[in-house]
């Protein structure tokens, strides 16, 4: 540029005041103030709100939560920043989290939702037991459902001779063996400073009448996952007790998450509107948090169903998409008679 400008008609275009200094920087032909071009171009940090530093190449370099897309320094992910034990957003500086008891940590649009204890999740139970029935599976047995703390689940799911492990956290269990569980039969209260007290917890004697003696999921997740999981392991519970033979774990594992996938896309769909007067319409009358679903809450289901849609790993991921083809080409029957006739989806 050779132009000569008036001092007074040199100014930044993102503050339009005018600009002396000796330095000056440049987008498109327009001239901006350093520190405003810096301010407009340069990202900032979700987490501590700072601009992202440049590396030592020079490059902005930042990480992206894929479907959040909260964008936060590389440092964050060693730092010890929390995220989030249901949505996986890291905390930002600028809110708090809140510690459960079992050392997982909830923001408070999840917590919102959150199922904490076993009778809380008994209309959930009874909703996703309507589902098997639409389904045409009912199940024949009252398996009992109990909620539990990460430590009780892990130490039940040592008690099992064969269960699948999911990575990075198991969240949900299908057990067949007699144990004696710590079920979470009363809610956590949070006090002044968002500490959950008065935790209560029980002793539960499980007794073998069949093939299956409960099903454990992990306390404190949002509803929609909370269900998910639960059409998840029911799908367990539902193999066993049709005398289904032992199958490979990515058709068996592939096979419930298809159902939890399903159990998901049907409720999304069921509850999407979010208003009142909508539910008065709905079959199950009981009082489920259905209708009253935030946008945030809807949002949170995309992410679950995006969560198993993506999951990367061979035994859930890869055996989710190999069910979901196998479901969408011949439907649920059918897959199903092929499972039980050769262990396999069919192709
Ligand atoms: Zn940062
Ligand atoms: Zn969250
Ligand atoms: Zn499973």
């Amino acid at each position: 540029m050779n132009a000569v400008w008036h001092p007074e008609c040199f100014r930044c275009r993102a503050c339009n005041q005018p600009i002396s200094d000796y330095e000056f920087s440049t987008s498109g032909h327009y001239p901006y103030h350093k520190a405003c071009y810096k301010e407009s171009y340069h990202p900032k940090c979700d987490v501590c709100k700072h601009f992202i530093p440049t590396n030592p190449a020079g490059l902005i370099e930042y990480r992206a939560h894929p479907f959040w897309v909260q964008k936060y320094c590389p440092a964050h992910e060693i730092d010890n920043t929390p995220r989030c034990g249901s949505c996986e957003r890291m905390e930002a500086r600028d809110t708090r989290y809140v510690p459960l008891d079992d050392g997982r940590k909830l923001c408070l649009e999840c917590l919102d939702s959150a199922v904490m204890d076993t009778s809380e999740c008994q209309p959930l139970y009874l909703d996703i037991q309507e589902f098997y029935e639409g389904l045409n599976m009912k199940l024949e047995q009252q398996v009992p459902l109990l909620l539990v703390e990460r430590q009780a689940l892990n130490e039940a799911r040592g008690g099992e001779r064969n269960g699948h492990y999911h990575m990075p956290e198991t969240r949900g269990l299908c057990l067949s063996e007699e144990q004696t569980i710590s079920k979470i039969s009363r809610r956590p209260r949070f006090g002044a400073g968002h500490q959950a007290a008065e935790l209560i917890t029980e002793p539960y004697k499980l007794t073998r009448r069949c093939e299956v003696t409960a099903i454990l999921i992990l306390y404190g997740l949002p509803r929609l996952l909370t269900g998910s999981i639960l059409a998840h392991e029911m799908m367990h519970a539902w193999l066993r007790l049709k005398g289904y033979r032992p199958l490979s774990q990515d058709v068996e594992e592939g096979i419930c998450q298809v159902l939890a996938h399903m159990w998901l896309e049907a409720e999304l769909m069921s509850g999407s509107g979010g208003n009142a007067a909508s539910t008065s319409s709905s079959s199950s009358s009981r009082a489920s948090k259905k209708g009253s679903r935030s946008p945030f809450e809807s949002k949170l289901g995309g992410f679950f169903l995006h969560q198993l849609e993506t999951d990367m790993s061979p035994v859930y991921g890869d055996g989710f998409r190999a069910g979901q083809q196998a479901v969408q080409k011949y439907g649920l029957r059918s897959t199903l008679e092929h499972i039980r006739m050769t262990g396999l989806f069919p192709y």
